[in-house]
């Protein structure tokens, strides 16, 4: 019968019970004994949950008390030598300390790296190699909870991150190191760890390669072929899995690497399956990922049917069913929301319930579509529902965005005339000085937003209380002498939610969390309808703002790309065609705040590089899309509206020309932290708009002084002409406090007065100052 089977289950516990127990554990509230018991408590749950769904395999290995790929650098004893203890043993302390610089026992140091796995909003612990790396079986936790889970009576699958996809995952101090070179060593303890695995009684072992879907140099495909020549052992199966999308030129060695069975995602690579069985050899299993890991929709069973049976067809029991790619990306179990409409619910599945339809589906293979009529019907009676929902669809919103015209996604006049049309207007200095938007989060302002939301404050009591907060951080603006002001964000908990909350087209879980990092978890709203705006959504706090100064105060908004990025996205339309809707209504707050007379407006995009696609060929189409919504948004506006942007990563060498295409006038950037490394992009392209390349790195405790601050900007200087430079720091100060931020924005000031003084060259300029 074909197998049905998942890559893998959330870790985090149906209410964060993981967040929960690690937290305390940190803070030496419970012993580790008591955190123990709480992992396997969860673990005994994700399983009973696989067993009751029919599964043919139990997931081993994606439990962690941190990261995946973390558990597997401990495995393979690759330890920094600062975490070594002095007894030179591993225990779960090094492994805390080695995913966050602290840990109840042992020494602070700093942490490892961390950084996006691939294209999800999950975050990884970069492997740390050094050039003469060893390695050895360090960690006993994979065989130990293998045989946890053999104790249950059922198959079991240990996942495991293949050799291939962990070095290039890994970094290296040194800078010019062949990681390949490596592979010799690596692979020895692949070896052991499947020998051991296989004498444990297990039959098939998940290897992860999901690097196999992006592009790979030739040295990188010939490690593979000749690493999986390596990594047979009688009577041991291996499951090469891919995913994140379409196999293309590897496909076919993919196909003929020496494993039992392969994986692929035909939710993000529908089209593989056209080649794939074409190089498929005739022993090999394939299995099927076609229920979607990385989305919340109901899978619609009929439709999957129809892929899955000519496969089945040929393949018979050489077929698996699966999903797309670990269920880590969704949420735990919709069971848990009661106050999503059922219309809505009906439509969602979550991990819990995405283990049903994998086994639903086998079951139709194997016994027909009887075997499964009643959940057919219910996936039909929900697909029907759903296209024909007025709450999704709306007539006005698809006419809107059929209606952009190119025209309206260009500003009137270029650049350099927009400049000084602004400039005659604002008057700004050389170097004028901002902040990215957010300020402190005190306990107050939380207090105040979750009172509201409780319903203990009226709506104009909250209005009143909101008000004050922002008349205190335009007070302290001015005091401090910054030039353009912002309202400081009191009333928004979050950049996306904030905006989602006020839209039409979107819904919010009350316990959809997915993990981000850690004890972190995310809530993504969920985009299931056209969106619209019914109403203007900043422009009371914005222009509360601005009648408390004559200074300009900066509108502040998130930008379609970041929205849709951080957010469920609904898949029944191309995801960009969703953006380009989120734009419109973006482009009607804009124009509302500037009838509230807010001229000078930032548009967020933090998540625009994130959204990149994992092989450069589609690189172009992503950015030109990206970069038409960004214009939707920001382009239906005078000259003298001056459009900020801001993007908080250090890596935009290979996008800076998109990014000048978004033709705002000013950008902000995070820099500091790379010591303005990043502005290097610079010395080959020349940048024409107004760039703020941060100085102060918001993320640390650390107030770099003001000549600190001066030396920054005369790296900056190198590269870019000094009257395009702003002053500001990397990103929103919400989580700093005053006392820091009073200072640093102090420093910031005076650095840029002595930027002033030493670069001004004509007098009108000097006395500006
Ligand atoms: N305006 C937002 C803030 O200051 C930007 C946050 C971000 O870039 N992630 O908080
Ligand atoms: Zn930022």
């Amino acid at each position: 019968m074909t197998k049905a089977h998942n890559l893998g289950f959330p870790r985090i516990g149906l209410n964060r019970d993981l967040k929960w127990a690690l937290e305390r554990y940190w803070k030496g509230e419970i012993d580790q004994r008591t955190l123990e018991d709480e992992g396997q408590r969860i673990r005994a749950a994700n399983w009973a949950l696989q067993i009751e769904a029919g599964h043919d395999f139990l997931s081993v290995g994606d439990f962690s008390w941190y990261d995946q790929v973390l558990d597997l650098s401990t495995l393979l004893g690759v330890i920094p030598a600062r975490f070594k203890n002095v007894t030179d043993e591993y225990d779960l302390d090094t492994y805390f300390r080695m995913a966050r610089g602290r840990a109840p026992r042992g020494t602070d140091t700093y942490a490892c790296e961390m950084t996006k796995w691939f294209d999800t909003n999950y975050h990884y612990i970069v492997p740390e190699l050094a050039a003469n790396q060893n390695f050895k079986i360090t960690s006993e936790k994979l065989f130990f909870e293998t045989a946890e889970a053999q104790r249950l009576g059922k198959n079991v699958k240990p996942i495991l991150l293949g050799p291939i996809s962990y070095l290039w995952l890994a970094k290296t101090k040194e800078y010019h190191f062949d990681k390949l070179l490596l592979l010799k060593k690596l692979q020895a303890v692949y070896l052991d760890i499947l020998t051991r695995l296989r004498d444990q009684g297990i039959e098939w072992v998940q290897i992860d390669e999901p690097i196999l879907v992006m592009d790979l140099p030739s040295d990188w495909q010939a490690a593979f072929k000749e690493t999986y020549a390596n990594l047979k052992l009688p009577k041991l199966n291996l499951l090469l899995t891919t995913y994140f999308g379409d196999l293309e030129d590897n496909a076919e060695l993919a196909c003929q690497l020496p494993t039992a069975g392969l994986h692929i995602d035909v939710v993000r690579g529908p089209l593989q399956l056209d080649y794939i069985a074409a190089y498929l050899p005739n022993d090999k299993v394939l299995s099927v990922g076609i229920v979607d890991g990385r989305n919340i929709w109901r899978t619609d069973l009929r439709r999957a049917l129809s892929t899955l049976k000519p496969l089945h067809a040929k393949l018979g029991e050489r077929l698996w069913v699966a999903s797309s790619c670990s269920l880590l990306h969704s949420p735990v179990d919709l069971c848990a929301e009661t106050k999503l409409d059922a219309e809505l619910k009906n439509s969602l599945a979550f991990a819990t319930q995405k283990l049903h339809e994998i086994s639903e589906l086998s079951r139709a293979l194997a016994q027909g579509d009887a075997a499964i009529a009643k959940e057919l019907a219910a996936s039909d009676a929900a697909r029907l529902a759903r296209n024909a929902s007025p709450r999704i669809h709306n007539p006005d919103v698809q006419k809107r965005c059929q209606n952009i015209t190119d025209e309206m996604t260009k500003r009137h006049s270029v650049y350099a005339k927009r400049k000084q049309i602004q400039q005659a207007l604002y008057d700004l200095p050389l170097f004028p000085t901002t902040t990215i938007g957010s300020f402190p989060q005190t306990p107050e302002i939380r207090s105040i937003r979750q009172n509201y939301k409780l319903g203990k404050l009226d709506k104009e009591s909250y209005a009143e209380q909101i008000h004050k907060q922002i008349k205190n951080a335009i007070q302290k603006q001015i005091n401090l002498g910054l030039d353009v002001l912002v309202h400081g964000e009191a009333e928004r908990n979050d950049m996306v939610e904030y905006f989602g909350e006020l839209l039409e087209g979107f819904a919010f879980t009350q316990n959809g969390w997915v993990q981000s990092y850690g004890s972190r978890c995310v809530k993504p709203p969920v985009i299931y309808g056209d969106v619209s705006r019914p109403h203007a959504m900043t422009t009371e706090w914005t222009a509360y703002a601005q009648s408390l100064t004559d200074k300009p105060v900066k509108g502040m908004l998130t930008g379609p790309i970041t929205i849709l990025c951080w957010s469920f996205v609904r898949d029944d339309q191309p995801r960009f065609e969703t953006a380009k809707q989120i734009a419109v209504a973006l482009r009607d707050e804009v124009n509302d705040l500037i009838r509230s007379g807010i001229h000078i407006i930032q548009i967020d995009e933090p998540a625009f590089r994130e959204g990149l696609p994992l092989r450069q060929e589609y690189w172009f189409d992503y950015l030109q899309q990206a970069v038409y919504c960004f214009r939707i948004a920001s382009c239906g506006v005078p000259d003298h509206v001056q459009i900020h942007t801001h993007m908080c990563y250090s890596e935009f060498n290979d996008i800076i020309e998109a990014i000048a295409e978004l033709d705002a006038d000013v950008i902000t950037i995070e820099t500091s932290r790379s010591d303005m490394e990043l502005l290097k992009a610079f010395e080959n392209y020349k940048y024409p708009n107004d760039i703020g390349p941060g100085v102060y790195d918001i993320h640390s405790p650390r107030i770099p002084t003001a000549d600190e601050m001066v030396s920054l900007i005369e790296k900056a200087i190198k590269y870019i002409p000094i009257k395009q430079l702003w002053i500001n720091p990397d990103c929103g100060l919400k989580t700093r406090d005053w006392a820091e931020t009073e200072i640093a924005l102090k420093n910031l000031v005076s650095a840029a007065k002595e930027l002033r003084k030493k670069y001004a060259t004509s007098r009108s300029e000097s006395e500006k100052v």
